[in-house]
C-alpha cells in the first residue's frame, strides 16, 4: 500500500458523518458570502488562539499582504524575513513594494537565526516575519525586544503552526498581526484556500477588514486600495468543525514525530525540537547527506516523501536581480539535506515502523 504524505482520504472518512450535513446546510441557506458560519468561525478562532480579533480571508498568502499593508509596509521599506520557507512569506513583501531581507537560518531550528537579525536592521527596516517553520515556534522574546528596541511592527508567518504554543500563548497571538492558512495541507485545513489575520489591536482588527473588503470602511466609499479577500461559508462550516478536532490530531503528530525520533535516531539527523516552545509538526522534516537515496528509495516503495525547500528564497529566479548575490550558506546547506516525511494524524505505527525500514535499507 502507498503511504501519501499526508492522508486526507483517512481525514476525510473519519470527519464525514459531522461535515456532510452541516455543508448541506450551510448550501442550503444560500448565504455564500460573510455567512453566520465565517462570523462564527472568526469568534472561535479568536477564541482559540487567545486573541481579542480574528479576521478572515481568502488565503494565507492574502493574511500576509494585507498585514504588511495594514501596518503600513510599503515602498522603500525592508522587512527581515527567513529565506528557508514557502515563497509567499517574502513574494507579499515585494508585492507591497517594500524589500525583503534575508538572514540565515539556525541549522537546528531552521528557524531565523535570531543571532543574526539586529545586524540587519537598518533606518529603512518596517517589521520583521517570523516564520514558525514546520509547526515549530520561534524563540519570539528576543525577536521581540528587538522590535521594540527599533521600533519594529512583528508579523507572524503562523501559516505551519496553527494551534502550536510559544510561552503560554498560541502562536500567531505574540505579533502586531499573526497569519495563518487553511490550504488543504496545513494543519487545520479547508477543502480549499483559506486564511486568517489575528491581532489584539483594535485599530489594526479595523484596518485588516477595510483592506480585506475593497479598502471601503462604508460601502461604495474605498478610502484606500484594498483586496477582494473573503473565506467562503462553506470553508467556514469546515474549518469550525475541523477546529475542534485540531488539538487532538496536533498531539497525534507530535506521537508520531516521537516514534520516528526514537526509530530514526543515528540513521539520519533527526528534527530538533526547541525546548521554548510546543512544536505542532506541520512537517516532520530530517538532514541527511543521503538525501537524495533515500527520496529515490523511498519513491520506488510508494512512500511519498518531498523536499521543503530545495531552493531558498535569496537562489530563486524571482529574486536573483535583487538577492542573487547573497550567501546565506546555512539555509543553502539545509536545502541540499533536508527531506520531509509522511506526517499526518492518521499515520499508523505500522506505517511509520515501514518507512524507517525502508529508509534503513536505503542507508545499508
Ligand atoms: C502555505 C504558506 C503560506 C501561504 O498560504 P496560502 O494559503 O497557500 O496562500 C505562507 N507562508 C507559509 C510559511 C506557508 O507554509
Amino acid at each position: 500500500m502507498n503511504i501519501p504524505m499526508l492522508d486526507l482520504k483517512a481525514e476525510y472518512a473519519l470527519l464525514k458523518d459531522e461535515i456532510e450535513p452541516a455543508v448541506l446546510d450551510a448550501l442550503a441557506a444560500c448565504q455564500y458570502i460573510n455567512g453566520p458560519n465565517v462570523k462564527a468561525f472568526e469568534a472561535e478562532a479568536a477564541h482559540y488562539a487567545g486573541v481579542k480579533h480574528a479576521i478572515a480571508c481568502a488565503s494565507g498568502t492574502d493574511a500576509l499582504l494585507i498585514a504588511l499593508r495594514a501596518i503600513g509596509v510599503g515602498p522603500g521599506d525592508e522587512v527581515i524575513t527567513t529565506p528557508f520557507t514557502f515563497v509567499a512569506s517574502a513574494s507579499t513583501i515585494v508585492m507591497c513594494g517594500a524589500t525583503p531581507v534575508f538572514v540565515d537560518i539556525d541549522p537546528r531550528s531552521f528557524n531565523l537565526d535570531l543571532n543574526q537579525v539586529e545586524a540587519a536592521i537598518t533606518s529603512r527596516t518596517k517589521a520583521i516575519v517570523p516564520v514558525h517553520l514546520f509547526g515549530q515556534p520561534v524563540h519570539l522574546a528576543p525577536l521581540m525586544a528587538l522590535c521594540e528596541k527599533h521600533g519594529l511592527k512583528l508579523i507572524e508567518d503562523a501559516a505551519q503552526s496553527f494551534g502550536a504554543s510559544y510561552g503560554g500563548r498560541k502562536s500567531g497571538a505574540y505579533g502586531d498581526i499573526g497569519c495563518t492558512s487553511f490550504y488543504p495541507s496545513k494543519n487545520l485545513s479547508a477543502f480549499g484556500d483559506g486564511g486568517l489575520m489575528i491581532t489584539d489591536n483594535d485599530l489594526l482588527a479595523a484596518e485588516l477588514r477595510v483592506l480585506a473588503s475593497h479598502g471601503s470602511r462604508e460601502r461604495y466609499h474605498h478610502h484606500v486600495l484594498g483586496y477582494n479577500s473573503r473565506l467562503d461559508e462553506i470553508q467556514a462550516v469546515i474549518l469550525r468543525i475541523k477546529l475542534r478536532h485540531l488539538d487532538q490530531f496536533n498531539h497525534r503528530r507530535s506521537t508520531i514525530a516521537d516514534f520516528y525520533n526514537q526509530l530514526l535516531d543515528g540513521l539520519v539527523e533527526i528534527p530538533f525540537a526547541d525546548a521554548y516552545g510546543h512544536h505542532v509538526y506541520h512537517q516532520y522534516t530530517i538532514l541527511s547527506d543521503r538525501r537524495d537515496a533515500i527520496q529515490k528509495v523511498l519513491g520506488d516503495a510508494g512512500i511519498a516523501c518531498a523536499v521543503y525547500y530545495p531552493v531558498p528564497l535569496h537562489r530563486q529566479e524571482m529574486f536573483a536581480a535583487t538577492h542573487g548575490h547573497l550567501s546565506l550558506p546555512v539555509a543553502e546547506n539545509v536545502a541540499q539535506r533536508c527531506l520531509s516525511l509522511p506526517i499526518s494524524p492518521m499515520l499508523k505505527d505500522e506505517q511509520i515502523r515501514r518507512i524507517v525500514g525502508v529508509i534503513r535499507q536505503a542507508l545499508a
